[in-house]
């Protein structure tokens, strides 16, 4: 277990300092303090560099100890002290729940929690540089007075030109040197500061730079309740139709933050897919935005990072990790789309940024707010408790409507490029109307297979328990999971038939077929595969935006936040991708994403359509979302998962197993199991253990994958469990032989 209570003062002199290194292993190690001390005295979340076994490692300072259980003469020394001022408290006690909660080493929950370079051990005053002035003294001190002193004389007249200094590096090219600044500065005549490199901008005036927009009357309700909470914990779900303004009432909570002098938190699911939402930010406020996302670089992270915990940054958005930003000042956090996959991180540390959010709102007591059309079950649940304060927005803002959703029967159709002949027409409609249309499909490459129409062969992974995708460009097989790439056979690889078939549809077979039957108008094709260039997104939507007859042809890349306001119809090509899978969240999750995938439809004045294409038309959940609504089915899904004693109303742990040996990984958690389970019965703790079972897709990238899933009512049996399993599990000799995991909380099964 991490140290938990240590003292965040500084410690004289102490005996033994502990310290979380970047290592699997969940416990921190004993040194002692070396020679150096901090020039603050030693304070938990200082840096240093240490040995661990024959390495040298970057670590952080966690506790203190009067004696050590390691005999003295094994203790190692600290071998450098990477800082003299501790990093935040508040980022420490996050990292410190963190590595709690999703029982991972507190060493690894650190280094992942910290920009590249902090990690790497670089001071963090590589970032700065120092600038020089001329203090009041030096301005009345005249050259004669310096005397013989001819060049400092010289140094100190340009110093006193610069009303706010120069920088170290303008003073030498000037050349000047070290000796001339150091004598004037032993003489008081000049003074220096150190400043932060590539500081955001920092703007002087009102905090608004353009008006806000008049709230109707739910948003300003909205508005108006989260302004009760701005000085307390207060999480709100902000539960409204896509297109019904979430975004201007986040804005308008913010500039009360602002106001109050604090810090604005927002997580994103994908910063990239969406310039449009940070720009919106940027023109609101005069303040200083920064940005954390995937396509910065270590200096800029670093810069980033520091701006928030100095609080020059005052407005902070990012994705997932974002999270762990260090603030100076917090006033509230904003999570857009909480629903998002993305915000789970699906390996190593395994955490949800969501619901850390949520911790770290209530530990600095202030409101946190969760948006989104389609909320997780998870938080509805919350919501319904009254855990949660529950706020709705069920019109859409402006003058758009709602858009007309309607189920299509594939049954017996034929098949162009996945579309059938009622949205081939509604298509062409559309186009002849001078309207744009979206394609939605759930599958890059060309077509999901490749199939023999002689014997009935099928590309496979050779890797993993899955199908190569045919592509076009690159023309290769892919494994979507492991990325093997084949080229694709001229003739059957089992009985020499050349009839080879492409089977089912992805963008690449869409986009073809339309571009065919649709000569004159332009199809854009939105996925993996055509947005690798970080600008080539971008592009496209700014076509998209200008309002021409187009199609659109995208993934669900196209679904998070964007508008398109000249869009008339949605075409979803296949609705059945959740209907019979094993996850219990896939129905959950599918319907989430038809919801958003439609509501990108008829934002403007034009009314929107969409048409979802199924063979399962009768299917009661699809049928429920289609003429209710995703609230409706919602609240049936929750029904279900009570039933069926499923996460939200249980909570879950999930141990994945790794290794090449299938029968051992097997018989090991097997063993671990019934272990646990005769522990359990001993502690009376009721937690359900189920498996070892095989996970969905049991061999990937050469590997077995094997899991244990335990659950319960209450957190605190589960997290004993868990823990108790896991040491089991570590101290097992056949664990040397397989590798695994905890997943708290797992999102996918
Ligand atoms: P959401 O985040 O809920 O999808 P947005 O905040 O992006 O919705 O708003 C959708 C559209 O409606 C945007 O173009 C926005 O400028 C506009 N809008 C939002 N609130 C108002 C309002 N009160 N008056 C007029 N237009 C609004
Ligand atoms: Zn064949
Ligand atoms: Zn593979």
């Amino acid at each position: 277990m991490p140290p938990d209570q240590a003292p965040d003062s500084p410690t004289a002199d102490p005996a033994i300092v502990v310290v979380a290194v970047p290592t699997p292993l969940r416990r921190c190690f004993d040194y002692l303090p070396g020679n150096e001390q901090p020039a603050g005295g030693w304070c938990c979340g200082v840096r240093v560099r240490v040995t661990l076994g024959r390495r040298q490692v970057v670590g952080i300072v966690v506790d203190f100890r009067a004696h050590s259980d390691v005999e003295r003469h094994r203790l190692k020394p600290i071998e450098a002290l990477l800082d003299q001022t501790p990093l935040p408290a508040d980022w420490l006690w996050l990292c410190r729940f963190t590595a709690r909660y999703y029982q991972h080493s507190l060493g690894d929950t650190l280094a992942n929690a910290m920009p590249v370079l902090l990690r790497q051990g670089r001071p963090l005053e590589a970032r700065t540089r120092t600038r020089w002035f001329a203090t009041e003294q030096g301005l009345a001190t005249t050259a004669e007075q310096l005397g013989r002193a001819r060049r400092q004389a010289e140094l100190l007249g340009v110093l006193s030109q610069h009303r706010h200094g120069l920088v170290a590096s303008a003073i030498t090219a000037q050349g000047f040197d070290q000796a001339q600044l150091r004598g004037l500065h032993d003489k008081g005549l000049i003074d220096s500061t150190r400043e932060w490199l590539a500081a955001p901008e920092r703007r002087s005036g009102p905090v608004l730079a353009e008006p806000s927009l008049t709230l109707n009357h739910e948003q300003s309700a909205a508005l108006a309740a989260m302004h009760e909470g701005l000085d307390r914990f207060h999480p709100v779900l902000l539960h409204g139709v896509t297109g019904s303004g979430k975004t201007e009432v986040y804005l308008q909570l913010i500039e009360a933050v602002l106001d109050r002098g604090r810090q604005a938190l927002i997580l994103v699911p994908e910063i990239a897919l969406t310039p449009q939402t940070l720009e919106r930010f940027r023109r609101r406020f005069s303040v200083a935005v920064v940005a954390l996302h995937s396509g910065l670089n270590d200096n800029e992270r670093l810069d980033a990072w520091e701006a928030a915990r100095a609080g020059r940054a005052r407005i902070i958005i990012g994705t997932r990790s974002a999270i762990f930003t260090p603030l100076a000042a917090p006033g509230v956090i904003i999570i857009d789309e909480e629903h998002d996959s993305s915000f789970k991180q699906h390996e190593g540390l395994r955490y949800h940024a969501r619901d850390l959010a949520v911790v770290r709102a209530q530990h600095h007591a202030i409101p946190i707010v969760m948006g989104s059309a389609t909320p997780a079950l998870e938080t509805l649940r919350h919501a319904h408790q009254g855990v949660y304060r529950h706020l709705r927005l069920t019109q859409r803002a402006g003058h758009a409507r709602p858009a007309d959703m309607r189920l299509v029967d594939l049954r017996g159709r034929p098949l162009r490029g996945g579309l059938g002949p009622q949205a081939m027409k509604a298509i062409g409609e559309q186009l002849d109307a001078g309207r744009q249309v979206l394609i939605f499909i759930n599958r890059r490459g060309f077509a999901p297979s490749l199939s023999c129409h002689e014997c009935g062969w099928i590309g496979e992974c050779r890797h993993c328990d899955a199908r190569l995708t045919l592509h076009r460009q690159p023309h290769q097989l892919i494994c979507h999971h492991c990325d093997t790439r084949l080229p694709v056979p001229d003739a059957c690889p089992s009985c020499g038939s050349a009839d080879l078939r492409p089977q089912g549809a992805g963008t690449e077979r869409t986009e073809e077929t339309l571009s065919e039957a649709f000569p004159d108008t332009p199809v854009l094709r939105v996925d993996r595969d055509t947005t690798r260039r970080r600008d080539a997104l971008e592009q496209t939507l700014t076509r998209v935006r200008r309002g021409e007859p187009c199609l659109l042809v995208g993934t669900q890349m196209l679904a998070k936040g964007h508008h398109f306001p000249h869009v008339t119809l949605v075409v979803v090509v296949n609705a059945d991708g959740g209907l019979y899978s094993a996850d219990f969240r896939a129905m959950e999750h599918s319907a989430a994403l038809l919801t958003q995938v439609a509501g990108r439809a008829g934002r403007a004045s034009h009314p929107g359509q969409v048409l979802i294409q199924t063979h399962h038309p009768d299917d009661p959940g699809l049928r429920l979302l289609i003429e209710q609504g995703f609230d409706a089915l919602a609240e049936q899904l929750l029904e279900e998962r009570r039933m069926a004693r499923l996460p939200p109303w249980r909570h879950m742990v999930l141990i994945r197993a790794e290794g090449q040996d299938a029968s051992m990984l097997h018989s090991v958690l097997e063993e671990g199991g019934n272990a646990l389970r005769v522990w359990l019965g001993e502690q009376g703790l009721a937690v359900d253990c189920l498996g070892p079972v095989p996970a969905p897709m049991e061999r990937r990238q050469t590997r077995w994958h094997v899991q244990l899933m335990l659950s319960a009512e209450r957190r605190s049996a589960l997290h004993r469990a868990t823990a108790w399993l896991d040491e089991w599990l570590a101290a097992h000799p056949g664990s040397r032989r397989l590798r695994y995991s905890v997943d708290v909380d797992p999102q996918e099964m």
